[in-house]
């Protein structure tokens, strides 16, 4: 590690990634703390895309009426955890929640980088100057489309939506700009077998909204819409392997390729995620879940009963058993995942 990161970083944080370190992760305790957090700080959205298992139903759906993050709440959780280096604020659409503002002063109190992910619509004028004053470290506009039938393909909605998006998108990389802020800001987009063609354009709007950098994510089988049924999975095959492969990616733009899901032996049933010994995902019930895929539950256990669940509270102890000693899988959604092999990426067909 450079001596210019230990500084820019607290005590616990140096102390929490020397311990990840030292402690190899093969004990389904946690010793240190996770190196990412990602809060789901309201489950409420504007929105109802067909990927989404918040707006639509899915098995994999979070429960009813889990209330907005209660900012005390959220409190105790990065100062328990302040070990982690980064937090992502997410939803639902993080910026209807009305504190949003003070969750991001609170992280970064502890040096804790910040991200917000959002849809774009909400991003005023006024809540772009807000966030650009704040200590974000970046923002991601989901965006997904270039076009307007792609947006309705993957979000719903109409034209006037997707036309809204951008306009915001080019009104904050405009006004990052005039600011000179030092963040980064990111157009991501959801990938599938459909679409993967399209990334080059990607670029180009990017470009056009001053964004720096472009996040492809692979679509995930949550099964609540046919964009999210095995079809669009995006297969590790010779023929998307070679695209990826020969694609020109710019100089100018930073380019997060979507992650190709293994194909394996369909009786192959188990997995072995390296994110449930690395992130902390919870919601404003305090619900918890093993990684930033599976919407946090009930049934992973809740913080409002031990706040320090994460590192050994049963469910979670279980479904790191099952990726250390080669059982089943009790989350279907992994045998889709593309972080399925993660943990021993050699395993990865
Ligand atoms: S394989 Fe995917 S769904 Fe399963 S724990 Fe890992 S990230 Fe989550």
């Amino acid at each position: 590690m450079k001596p210019s990161v230990l500084f820019k970083r607290s005590l616990k944080q140096n102390l929490n990634a020397l311990k990840m370190r030292l402690f190899p992760m093969n004990k389904p305790v946690c010793r240190h703390d996770p190196e990412s957090i990602m809060v789901f700080v309201t489950n409420r959205c504007n929105f109802k895309c067909n990927t989404c298992p918040f707006t639509n139903t899915s098995p994999w759906s979070p429960p009813d009426n889990v209330p907005d993050m209660p900012v005390d709440l959220f409190r105790s959780i990065i100062n328990k955890y302040s070990g982690a280096k980064i937090l992502g604020l997410v939803g639902g659409e993080p910026l209807l929640h009305p504190n949003l503002n003070e969750m991001i002063t609170i992280a970064a109190s502890k040096k804790i980088a910040v991200n917000i992910s959002t849809n774009g619509s909400l991003l005023t004028e006024r809540k772009t100057r807000q966030l650009l004053d704040l200590p974000l470290t970046s923002l991601n506009i989901s965006v997904d489309a270039v076009n307007e039938d792609e947006f309705k393909r993957l979000r719903g909605g109409d034209s006037k939506t997707y036309q809204t998006v951008v306009t915001n998108a080019a009104r904050f990389g405009e006004i990052k700009k005039k600011k000179n802020k030092n963040m980064s800001f990111k157009l991501s987009f959801v990938t599938d077998s459909q679409n993967l063609f399209r990334i080059p354009e990607y670029f180009d709007l990017a470009r056009s909204v001053s964004a720096d950098t472009v996040f492809c994510q692979s679509v995930l089988s949550y099964e609540c819409s046919s964009v999210t049924a095995g079809e669009s999975v995006l297969w590790d095959t010779p023929e998307n392997r070679n695209f990826l492969q020969s694609l020109k990616t710019p100089d100018d733009i930073t380019f997060i390729p979507p992650l190709l899901t293994a194909q394996t032996d369909k009786n192959n049933t188990t997995t072995s995620c390296v994110h449930p010994f690395k992130i902390l995902a919870t919601d404003g019930a305090g619900n918890v879940s093993p990684c930033c895929v599976i919407p946090p539950h009930n049934r992973f256990g809740n913080f409002y009963n031990d706040i320090i669940i994460w590192r050994k509270g049963a469910a979670l102890r279980k479904i790191r058993s099952e990726m250390l000693e080669n059982k089943p899988a009790s989350e279907s959604i992994c045998l889709n995942c593309w972080e399925r092999f993660s943990m021993q990426p050699d395993k990865k067909q």
